[in-house]
């Protein structure tokens, strides 16, 4: 693009003649003094120095009104050969002046160099600059003109254009370089967003997979425990009664193992709610040490355990999940220690206002963890020797857990261990103080849970389960307590059965071919809008996911008992629903 095109505008035809001769004159007779001027001006720009000596040919083209000259200037810029400076007359009747003239061509060509030549009795430079705001675009030249100032002034705004259209196409550039970045980047961000996405749909599928798999394991496992439980009641020699002691001892293994998983899973998936209720630690770490001294008791391990007196009586928190961690941390400590003590200690670390944070440690005297292996002992499937699959079993998401369900209570958990010498598990979480009216109300419950159920008198039950081993389960249950039991396989053939007879309560199971378990109990709930009764429905679900639980819940059902069926779990339900609805009964008669 060439910075040597100049529009010379004014309606004296003089003028065009005097600055054409002038410029066109730049290199004839150098004039020295301009020579020391170009030098000057341009000493630092190698670049721009050979051009600027050299002889400069000007392509100078003539307007003699303000609007011509406006038409010219959209003209050059169209034909790709702008003007970079415009000599400019302020008064050329008629039409529009110099001033005006400039305000348009800059409205649209912004960059173009503008002189102004003047004579005295034109605008003052004060009314000019008002006109045309303050711009280091505009220059003036009194008339008659100088012809060293002119020579000077054309090629400093003619070199000046040209390094601002540089400058102007080398930003442009830049901004296309940016955009170009940008969309790459939007693009890689598309599709992080899609592997994430997929990712997400990966793992809820993951989710989706144990909950359907644990509950196809949990079904048979129903059969394998409950059975046996029968097996064991009946008359056994004592090969038989050790042998079916060893099929309860790995069902409940495998047991373990599946909710492992399940729990993992469920934390995974965000599915594990974190309770909130007030409990006494001392009761927690009490139970736990009672069991691990009873699983322990053929290693003849030395199992105790202190609370610090300071820790209140109630505190906020979740037991289960509490005993859970401690649970683990204690049976590890007994798999990896051959002799010396297991001991659980509860501290209180800090104490403010309501608020405590209490550690829990489990002290060992076993194996030990080399200092490498206790960087990722946390991590899921993570077992400090792979041979401690073969000898000790275990999945490797014991601890991976516990320090899952510890984060969701908002604390941590740690180890510190000595290969030979023994590890020490933490367990850190804030627990807040219960007020005093809050305890009260809590304690009532616990007493009458202990006491079994007497049933009021021979209850007529109705068992929809297709499968031929629970229905039996079930049936050894309840006829244990002397209940009167009729057995259907389907959803439909419940709703019929209830229809015709009326039962104390129905066990119901949510696969059923024909009719599932949801919507005989929708059926049963909406005949019930008419005649105002109310027949507890006890969900029998082999899904342990909370969702499943919820969506018996949803579909009218009263309670739920998983699979495989705990008979003391079972007992706890119908006392609560059977009971206390019978009670109901007869109070609002
Ligand atoms: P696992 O089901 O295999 O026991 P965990 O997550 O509970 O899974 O434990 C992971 C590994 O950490 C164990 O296999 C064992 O190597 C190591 N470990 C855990 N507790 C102890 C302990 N008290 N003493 C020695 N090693 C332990």
């Amino acid at each position: 693009m060439g910075h040597n095109h100049i529009l010379i505008v004014d309606d004296n035809e003089s003028i065009h003649e005097d600055i054409e001769t002038i410029l066109s004159n730049s290199s004839g007779d150098s004039d020295p003094e301009l020579q020391q001027i170009e030098d000057d001006l341009f000493s630092d720009m190698s670049e721009h120095k050979e051009e600027a000596v050299a002889q400069v040919d000007y392509e100078i083209d003539h307007a003699y009104q303000g609007e011509e000259a406006v038409d010219m200037v959209a003209e050059a810029q169209e034909k790709n050969n702008p003007y970079s400076l415009v000599f400019m007359d302020i008064r050329m009747p008629p039409g529009i002046d110099g001033i005006q003239a400039i305000k348009k061509i800059w409205e649209n060509y912004p960059y173009t160099e503008v002189v102004i030549c003047t004579a005295y009795s034109d605008y003052s430079l004060d009314e000019i600059i008002q006109n045309l705001g303050t711009t280091d675009k505009l220059l003036f030249i009194k008339k008659p003109f100088d012809a060293t100032a002119l020579k000077q002034m054309a090629l400093t705004q003619t070199t000046k254009w040209q390094l601002q259209q540089e400058t102007i196409s080398y930003t442009e550039k830049l901004e296309e370089k940016v955009n170009e970045r940008t969309k790459q980047l939007n693009k890689s961000v598309e599709k992080y967003k899609k592997m994430k996405e997929k990712a997400e749909e990966a793992s809820a599928t993951k989710s989706i997979f144990l909950a359907n798999m644990s509950h196809e394991i949990r079904t048979p496992m129903n059969g394998v425990i409950g059975m046996n439980d029968l097996l064991m009641e009946t008359d056994l020699d004592e090969e038989q009664k050790e042998l079916s002691q060893l099929v309860k001892r790995s069902a409940e293994s495998l047991l373990r193992v599946i909710n492992d998983i399940l729990d993992f899973s469920k934390i995974e998936a965000g599915k594990m709610e974190i309770e909130k209720i007030p409990f006494n630690i001392r009761d927690v770490v009490k139970e736990v040490v009672e069991i691990i001294t009873f699983s322990s008791d053929e290693k003849g391990l030395d199992i105790s355990y202190t609370v610090d007196d300071d820790i209140p009586q109630k505190l906020l928190g979740d037991p289960t999940r509490l005993r859970q961690i401690l649970l683990n941390y204690g049976s590890n400590a007994v798999k990896f220690t051959e002799e010396g003590y297991v001991s659980f200690n509860v501290e209180l670390i800090k104490s403010e206002a309501k608020e405590n944070l209490v550690q829990f440690s489990v002290v060992d005297t076993g194996t030990g963890i080399s200092e490498e292996k206790q960087t990722d002992i946390f991590g899921s499937f993570s077992q400090a020797d792979s041979s401690t699959t073969r000898k000790f079993g275990g999945t490797g998401l014991g601890l991976a857990i516990c320090r899952q369900l510890a984060e969701l209570m908002d604390g941590e958990v740690g180890v510190e261990s000595e290969l030979g010498e023994g590890s020490t598990f933490y367990c850190t979480v804030p627990l807040q103080e219960v007020e005093d009216q809050q305890e009260d109300e809590e304690a009532p419950d616990k007493e009458d849970s202990d006491e079994l159920s007497i049933f009021p008198e021979e209850l007529h039950v109705l068992v929809a389960e297709d499968n031929k081993i629970n229905q039996m389960v079930a049936t050894k249950i309840l006829e244990k307590e002397g209940m009167n039991i009729d057995i259907v396989e389907t959803g439909r053939e419940a709703v019929d059965a209830v229809d015709k007879k009326d039962y104390a309560f129905v066990l119901m199971d949510i696969q059923m071919p024909e009719m599932d378990g949801y919507e005989a109990t929708e059926k049963i709930r909406e005949k019930e809008k008419e005649t105002g009764n109310h027949l507890p429905i006890i969900a029998l679900t082999a899904s342990a996911m909370e969702e499943d639980r919820q969506l018996c819940l949803d579909a009218g059902m009263d309670d739920y008992v998983p699979k495989p069926i705990d008979k003391q779990e079972l007992m706890r339900v119908l006392k609560e629903i059977v009971v206390n609805n019978s009670n109901h009964r007869i109070s609002s008669n």
